[in-house]
């Protein structure tokens, strides 16, 4: 007999696994589909996220960061560190283990929800039918009251510079390299681009990054972007914007990389080479042509605001549909899907979905940029405070970068929080947390932050928005 259940989730990725456990939760019957198998060929849960993207890239940004203070910073604190080494393998190999720590703690969580996990491929058919192909080729129907499609993305490849995952990675590979590579191209300075180009370059690679843009991190506040380009070209990654890559020669395990800025057709020679220029939805043989789901111009599943597709009881989630690939905008949707198939009311703030560079100093923010508020014809008020100000900074030997609070000028409501510096990411989810209140600059300046901490930072930052910081002189006096 066909097995029946109320959710399918196909995918256990940060969307799907997390739909599937919350389902499960609400008392649903859940079975949840994964294809992806590691390297010793077992089913490993926890999509790009826990395999081969955040939580491997800040592995490798840990350890290479560790590596970068005791070389370069920790001589100031009076510490000396002669002969430091590092074993690229035994840091790669710890990288692994936290990844097997972490799929395998998903499969736990299954088990302690009651999910079942079926291994293989799922494909969407007509009628809420779902086909599972397993890795010996066997397949089973199975029923399904709700089907939420959560298959994620890949990265994309460009036909100038062919992945070989040797000389020529994507991001996969660049979280395998056994040793550290001389020169290494990086092609994209987006997050991928910039956080991995960082790890290698803390070890002593000398990083090129191709970027075919003119601007640097189109999507920052353009003054924290500012700060972060000068920084990062400071600390030795060469950054070369409008350089637009347009072939590549692998030869005797180099790459000759063509590209063409504003000086002409120019070529560097790389001994690795990553690719990161974006991702893509994955959706191959993942609906049957009847399926009824639709897709949008650009390849993603078509979803509204509550990740509906156009079949009903048909839902899609993360990096698969429109909107930022982020693996907490995924969760969330998939936290907002199992709620909504329970019959709960539920949805998420868009406008708030918190965006993080772990490059360092770490870039984070939330909310709207100086920018779009300026293009919508906001009239705002802005505070910023340097770390270079902040006390707790100080004492960390880590005072680049500063903090930027704006504020509608009208109703001193915060619109958007932005920081490049150190624990950025941190610090930007507690302007997240006020603007979801709707908080106003008056209310975080009024609040009690301790001392010393970087926080006060952001503290400082919401006086400065109406004149009133204290550490630092004002622009704007009362
Ligand atoms: P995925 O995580 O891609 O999972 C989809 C899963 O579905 C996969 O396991 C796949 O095998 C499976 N699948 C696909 N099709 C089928 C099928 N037909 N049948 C069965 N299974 C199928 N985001 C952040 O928020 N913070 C970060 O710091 C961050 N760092 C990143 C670093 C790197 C190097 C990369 C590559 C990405 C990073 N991301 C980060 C992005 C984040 O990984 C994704 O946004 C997130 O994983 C998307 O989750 P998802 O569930 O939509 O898809
Ligand atoms: P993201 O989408 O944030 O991961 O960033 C990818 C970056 O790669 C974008 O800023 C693109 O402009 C850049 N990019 C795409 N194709 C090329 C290319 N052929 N040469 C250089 N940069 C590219």
């Amino acid at each position: 007999m066909t097995q029946k259940f109320d959710v399918v989730v196909i995918g256990a990725g940060p969307g799907g696994y997390v739909a599937a456990i919350k389902a499960a939760q609400l008392g649903l019957k859940t079975a949840c589909i994964e294809k992806y198998q590691d390297k010793e060929g077992k089913t490993a849960l926890g999509g790009t996220c826990l395999n081969v993207g955040c939580i491997p890239s800040k592995a490798l940004l840990d350890s290479s960061w560790k590596y970068y203070e005791a070389k370069d910073h920790f001589a100031i604190h009076g510490i000396e560190a002669k002969g430091l080494t590092i074993d690229v393998p035994a840091m790669i190999s710890r990288k692994s283990n936290i990844v097997k720590n972490l799929t395998g703690g998903v499969a736990t969580l299954f088990k302690a929800n009651g999910v079942t996990l079926l291994e293989g491929h799922g494909k969407l058919l007509a009628g809420k039918q779902v086909e599972v192909t397993g890795s010996d080729g066997k397949t089973q129907i199975i029923d399904a009251e709700n089907v939420i499609l959560a298959s994620g993305s890949k990265p994309i490849d460009i036909p100038p510079a062919p992945i070989d995952q040797d000389v020529i990675v994507d991001s996969t590979g660049a979280l395998e390299f056994q040793s550290v590579p001389k020169k290494l191209g990086v092609i994209g300075a987006g997050v991928i681009g910039l956080e991995l180009g960082s790890v290698w370059a803390r070890l002593g690679a000398e990083v090129t990054v191709l970027e075919a843009l003119d601007k640097f991190l189109p999507a920052a506040d353009e003054q924290i972007a500012k700060e972060a380009l000068k920084t990062f070209t400071k600390q030795g990654l060469n950054i070369r914007l409008g350089a637009r890559v347009t072939g590549s020669e692998v030869k005797k395990k180099q790459v000759t990389v063509n590209f063409t800025d504003a000086e002409g057709e120019q070529k560097i020679v790389f001994d690795k080479l990553i690719v990161a220029v974006g991702r893509r939805p994955v959706t191959t043989d993942l609906l049957a042509s009847d399926s009824g789901v639709d897709m949008d111009e650009r390849g993603y599943i078509f979803v509204n605001d509550q990740c509906a597709t156009s079949v009903p009881g048909v839902y899609a989630v993360g990096d698969v549909v429109r909107g930022a690939m982020l693996a907490h905008k995924a969760s969330e949707e998939g936290v907002m899907v199992a709620e909504r198939i329970a019959g709960h009311k539920a949805q998420i703030n868009y406008d708030l979905i918190p965006s993080v560079i772990y490059t360092h100093p770490e870039i984070a923010w939330v909310g709207k940029t100086e920018q779009q508020l300026k293009t919508e014809g906001v009239a705002v008020n802005v505070g910023t405070f340097p770390f270079a100000a902040s006390g707790r900074a100080m004492a960390a030997n880590d005072t680049g970068g500063l903090v930027k609070v704006i504020a509608d000028a009208t109703t001193d409501r915060v619109l958007g929080v932005h920081v490049i510096g150190p624990s950025a990411a941190e610090l930007v989810q507690q302007g997240a947390i006020g603007m979801e209140f709707g908080t106003s600059a008056e209310d975080l300046g009024m609040m009690v932050f301790s001392h010393p901490t970087l926080s006060e930072a952001l503290h400082e930052a919401a006086l400065a928005v109406n004149g009133q910081a204290i550490h630092i002189a004002n622009r704007k006096k009362r």
